[in-house]
Protein backbone atom coordinates (compact mmCIF):
# COMPACT_ATOMS: atom_id res chain seq x y z
CA UNK A 1 0.00 0.00 0.00
CA UNK A 2 1.23 3.17 -0.76
CA UNK A 3 1.57 5.96 2.43
CA UNK A 4 -0.83 8.58 2.80
CA UNK A 5 1.90 11.05 1.57
CA UNK A 6 2.74 9.49 -1.44
CA UNK A 7 -0.73 9.39 -2.26
CA UNK A 8 -1.70 12.42 -1.81
CA UNK A 9 1.43 13.56 -3.68
CA UNK A 10 0.37 11.96 -6.44
CA UNK A 11 -3.62 13.40 -6.30
CA UNK A 12 -1.55 16.70 -5.96
CA UNK A 13 0.73 15.70 -9.24
CA UNK A 14 -2.34 14.23 -11.18
CA UNK A 15 -4.56 17.60 -10.58
CA UNK A 16 -2.04 19.61 -11.64
CA UNK A 17 -1.05 17.51 -15.23
CA UNK A 18 -4.89 17.23 -15.86
CA UNK A 19 -7.92 14.25 -16.22
CA UNK A 20 -5.80 11.51 -17.88
CA UNK A 21 -3.64 11.57 -15.22
CA UNK A 22 -5.90 11.82 -12.16
CA UNK A 23 -7.35 8.69 -13.41
CA UNK A 24 -3.77 6.86 -13.71
CA UNK A 25 -2.95 7.57 -10.62
CA UNK A 26 -6.43 6.71 -8.69
CA UNK A 27 -5.81 4.08 -6.11
CA UNK A 28 -7.79 1.88 -4.14
CA UNK A 29 -10.66 2.63 -2.46
CA UNK A 30 -11.50 4.04 -5.83
CA UNK A 31 -14.31 6.76 -6.07
CA UNK A 32 -16.75 7.44 -8.60
CA UNK A 33 -15.35 10.97 -10.16
CA UNK A 34 -18.21 13.99 -10.10
CA UNK A 35 -19.91 14.37 -13.16
CA UNK A 36 -18.35 17.77 -15.01
CA UNK A 37 -21.58 18.83 -15.88
CA UNK A 38 -25.42 18.57 -14.80
CA UNK A 39 -27.88 15.62 -15.54
CA UNK A 40 -29.56 17.82 -18.47
CA UNK A 41 -26.35 19.33 -19.86
CA UNK A 42 -26.28 17.07 -23.12
CA UNK A 43 -30.53 17.45 -23.76
CA UNK A 44 -31.46 16.17 -26.48
CA UNK A 45 -28.55 13.84 -26.61
CA UNK A 46 -28.50 11.85 -23.60
CA UNK A 47 -31.52 12.98 -21.54
CA UNK A 48 -31.48 13.34 -17.55
CA UNK A 49 -32.79 10.61 -16.95
CA UNK A 50 -30.77 8.55 -18.64
CA UNK A 51 -27.45 10.70 -17.50
CA UNK A 52 -28.73 10.40 -14.25
CA UNK A 53 -29.15 6.58 -13.69
CA UNK A 54 -26.39 5.94 -15.93
CA UNK A 55 -24.24 7.95 -13.86
CA UNK A 56 -25.60 7.36 -10.49
CA UNK A 57 -26.32 3.77 -10.44
CA UNK A 58 -24.12 2.18 -13.23
CA UNK A 59 -21.10 3.91 -12.94
CA UNK A 60 -21.39 4.04 -9.11
CA UNK A 61 -21.77 -0.12 -9.23
CA UNK A 62 -18.76 -0.53 -11.08
CA UNK A 63 -16.55 1.46 -8.46
CA UNK A 64 -18.00 -0.20 -5.92
CA UNK A 65 -17.53 -4.16 -7.03
CA UNK A 66 -14.24 -2.88 -7.94
CA UNK A 67 -13.81 -1.94 -4.43
CA UNK A 68 -15.17 -4.86 -3.04
CA UNK A 69 -13.51 -7.13 -5.63
CA UNK A 70 -10.16 -5.67 -4.36
CA UNK A 71 -10.40 -5.62 -0.90
CA UNK A 72 -7.47 -7.62 0.25
CA UNK A 73 -6.09 -9.09 -2.90
CA UNK A 74 -2.37 -7.87 -3.92
CA UNK A 75 -4.18 -5.88 -6.40
CA UNK A 76 -5.07 -3.54 -3.89
CA UNK A 77 -1.42 -1.44 -4.61
CA UNK A 78 -2.09 -1.47 -8.41
CA UNK A 79 -3.28 1.95 -10.06
CA UNK A 80 -6.45 1.42 -12.50
CA UNK A 81 -3.64 1.49 -15.38
CA UNK A 82 -1.86 -0.92 -14.21
CA UNK A 83 -5.14 -3.02 -13.13
CA UNK A 84 -5.94 -2.51 -17.24
CA UNK A 85 -2.63 -3.46 -17.78
CA UNK A 86 -3.09 -6.92 -15.40
CA UNK A 87 -6.78 -7.54 -16.22
CA UNK A 88 -6.65 -10.96 -18.15
CA UNK A 89 -4.83 -12.26 -14.79
CA UNK A 90 -6.77 -10.39 -12.90
CA UNK A 91 -10.05 -12.36 -12.92
CA UNK A 92 -13.24 -11.12 -14.79
CA UNK A 93 -14.64 -9.11 -11.61
CA UNK A 94 -11.40 -6.73 -11.70
CA UNK A 95 -11.35 -6.96 -15.04
CA UNK A 96 -15.13 -5.96 -15.89
CA UNK A 97 -15.33 -3.30 -13.13
CA UNK A 98 -12.17 -1.76 -12.98
CA UNK A 99 -12.74 -1.24 -17.32
CA UNK A 100 -16.31 0.03 -16.03
CA UNK A 101 -15.04 2.62 -13.63
CA UNK A 102 -11.87 3.86 -16.39
CA UNK A 103 -14.22 3.79 -19.16
CA UNK A 104 -17.41 5.80 -17.66
CA UNK A 105 -14.82 8.31 -16.98
CA UNK A 106 -12.93 8.79 -19.64
CA UNK A 107 -16.79 8.98 -21.39
CA UNK A 108 -18.15 11.76 -18.98
CA UNK A 109 -15.66 13.57 -20.05
CA UNK A 110 -15.11 14.03 -23.46
CA UNK A 111 -19.08 14.40 -24.03
CA UNK A 112 -20.43 18.44 -24.14
CA UNK A 113 -22.60 20.22 -26.77
CA UNK A 114 -20.05 23.08 -26.84
CA UNK A 115 -16.66 21.84 -27.77
CA UNK A 116 -16.80 21.49 -31.51
CA UNK A 117 -14.22 19.68 -34.04
CA UNK A 118 -11.53 21.97 -34.47
CA UNK A 119 -9.34 21.09 -37.78
CA UNK A 120 -6.37 23.16 -36.30
CA UNK A 121 -6.34 21.28 -33.13
CA UNK A 122 -3.21 18.48 -32.95
CA UNK A 123 -6.00 16.04 -32.89
CA UNK A 124 -8.15 17.77 -35.14
CA UNK A 125 -4.94 17.92 -37.78
CA UNK A 126 -4.62 14.01 -37.26
CA UNK A 127 -8.01 13.06 -37.48
CA UNK A 128 -7.43 15.19 -41.40
CA UNK A 129 -4.65 13.02 -41.88
CA UNK A 130 -5.49 9.80 -40.90
CA UNK A 131 -9.30 9.60 -41.70
CA UNK A 132 -9.13 12.59 -44.46
CA UNK A 133 -12.51 13.91 -42.63
CA UNK A 134 -14.53 13.99 -39.32
CA UNK A 135 -17.36 12.99 -41.60
CA UNK A 136 -14.99 9.77 -42.14
CA UNK A 137 -14.40 9.29 -38.76
CA UNK A 138 -17.88 9.70 -37.48
CA UNK A 139 -18.59 6.49 -39.79
CA UNK A 140 -16.08 4.20 -38.47
CA UNK A 141 -17.30 4.90 -35.38
CA UNK A 142 -20.74 4.85 -36.14
CA UNK A 143 -20.12 1.19 -37.60
CA UNK A 144 -17.42 0.30 -35.03
CA UNK A 145 -20.19 0.82 -32.13
CA UNK A 146 -23.44 -0.88 -34.50
CA UNK A 147 -21.62 -3.62 -35.13
CA UNK A 148 -20.34 -4.48 -31.76
CA UNK A 149 -22.92 -7.38 -30.95
CA UNK A 150 -24.43 -7.47 -27.31
CA UNK A 151 -22.86 -4.65 -24.82
CA UNK A 152 -19.57 -3.06 -25.05
CA UNK A 153 -18.16 0.48 -26.65
CA UNK A 154 -16.77 2.11 -29.51
CA UNK A 155 -12.81 3.62 -29.31
CA UNK A 156 -11.11 6.17 -30.96
CA UNK A 157 -7.28 5.79 -29.50
CA UNK A 158 -3.86 6.15 -30.36
CA UNK A 159 -1.57 3.10 -31.09
CA UNK A 160 1.61 2.25 -30.09
CA UNK A 161 3.04 3.77 -33.12
CA UNK A 162 1.76 7.03 -31.90
CA UNK A 163 -1.40 6.42 -35.08
CA UNK A 164 -4.96 7.44 -34.64
CA UNK A 165 -7.15 4.07 -34.91
CA UNK A 166 -10.49 2.91 -34.73
CA UNK A 167 -11.85 0.11 -32.45
CA UNK A 168 -14.44 -1.64 -30.38
CA UNK A 169 -14.53 -3.58 -28.06
CA UNK A 170 -16.64 -6.34 -25.53
CA UNK A 171 -18.35 -5.71 -22.37
CA UNK A 172 -15.90 -3.49 -19.85
CA UNK A 173 -13.15 -4.14 -22.20
CA UNK A 174 -10.84 -1.65 -23.35
CA UNK A 175 -7.32 -0.77 -25.79
CA UNK A 176 -5.02 -0.41 -22.76
CA UNK A 177 -5.95 -4.19 -21.45
CA UNK A 178 -3.33 -6.75 -21.86
CA UNK A 179 -6.52 -8.95 -23.19
CA UNK A 180 -7.35 -6.46 -26.09
CA UNK A 181 -6.50 -8.06 -29.57
CA UNK A 182 -5.88 -3.65 -30.46
CA UNK A 183 -3.66 -2.15 -28.00
CA UNK A 184 -3.27 1.41 -27.15
CA UNK A 185 -4.61 4.51 -25.37
CA UNK A 186 -7.69 5.88 -25.71
CA UNK A 187 -8.88 9.06 -26.72
CA UNK A 188 -12.52 9.08 -27.29
CA UNK A 189 -15.01 6.30 -26.16
CA UNK A 190 -18.87 5.63 -26.97
CA UNK A 191 -20.65 3.53 -24.84
CA UNK A 192 -22.77 1.10 -26.68
CA UNK A 193 -24.61 -0.50 -23.77
CA UNK A 194 -28.16 -0.58 -24.16
CA UNK A 195 -28.15 1.15 -20.60
CA UNK A 196 -26.25 3.94 -22.28
CA UNK A 197 -29.38 4.69 -24.81
CA UNK A 198 -32.76 2.60 -24.40
CA UNK A 199 -35.11 5.23 -22.08
CA UNK A 200 -34.88 7.78 -25.18
CA UNK A 201 -33.52 5.55 -28.53
CA UNK A 202 -35.09 2.18 -27.66
CA UNK A 203 -33.45 -0.41 -29.89
CA UNK A 204 -32.18 2.11 -32.25
CA UNK A 205 -28.55 2.20 -31.38
CA UNK A 206 -27.55 3.47 -34.84
CA UNK A 207 -29.93 6.88 -33.97
CA UNK A 208 -28.07 6.88 -30.55
CA UNK A 209 -24.68 7.15 -32.41
CA UNK A 210 -25.47 9.24 -35.24
CA UNK A 211 -26.50 11.71 -32.51
CA UNK A 212 -23.88 11.18 -29.85
CA UNK A 213 -21.25 11.35 -32.08
CA UNK A 214 -22.08 15.25 -32.77
CA UNK A 215 -21.84 15.67 -28.86
CA UNK A 216 -18.42 15.17 -28.59
CA UNK A 217 -15.91 17.57 -26.35
CA UNK A 218 -13.27 17.56 -28.89
CA UNK A 219 -11.20 20.17 -26.44
CA UNK A 220 -10.94 17.13 -24.35
CA UNK A 221 -10.45 14.51 -26.45
CA UNK A 222 -7.14 17.26 -28.17
CA UNK A 223 -6.15 17.06 -24.38
CA UNK A 224 -6.14 12.84 -23.94
CA UNK A 225 -4.38 12.82 -27.66
CA UNK A 226 -1.58 15.37 -26.63
CA UNK A 227 -1.27 13.74 -23.27
CA UNK A 228 -1.81 9.95 -24.98
CA UNK A 229 1.42 10.57 -27.24
CA UNK A 230 3.92 11.70 -24.23
CA UNK A 231 2.35 9.26 -21.80
CA UNK A 232 4.83 6.51 -20.10
CA UNK A 233 1.91 3.85 -20.39
CA UNK A 234 2.18 3.88 -24.32
CA UNK A 235 5.94 3.13 -23.95
CA UNK A 236 4.75 0.27 -21.54
CA UNK A 237 1.97 -1.39 -24.10
CA UNK A 238 4.44 -0.88 -26.35
CA UNK A 239 6.80 -2.92 -24.57
CA UNK A 240 3.96 -5.48 -23.50
CA UNK A 241 5.26 -5.23 -20.41
CA UNK A 242 3.24 -4.85 -17.50
MN1 LIG B 1 -22.45 2.42 -19.41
Amino acid sequence: MKNFKQKTTMAVIAFLVGFSSILSAQGYPFELPKLPYAYNALEPVVDAATMEIHYSKHHAAYVKNLNTALKGSKYEAYSLDELMLHAGEAGDALRNNAGGHYNHSLFWNILSLNNPFNAQSEVGKEVIRTFGSLDSLKQLLNKAGATRFGSGWAWLYVTTGKKLAVCSSPNQDNPIMDVSPVRGIPILCIDVWEHAYYLKYQNKRSDYLAAILNAINWDAVNKNYTEALVSPLLKKIEKGGK
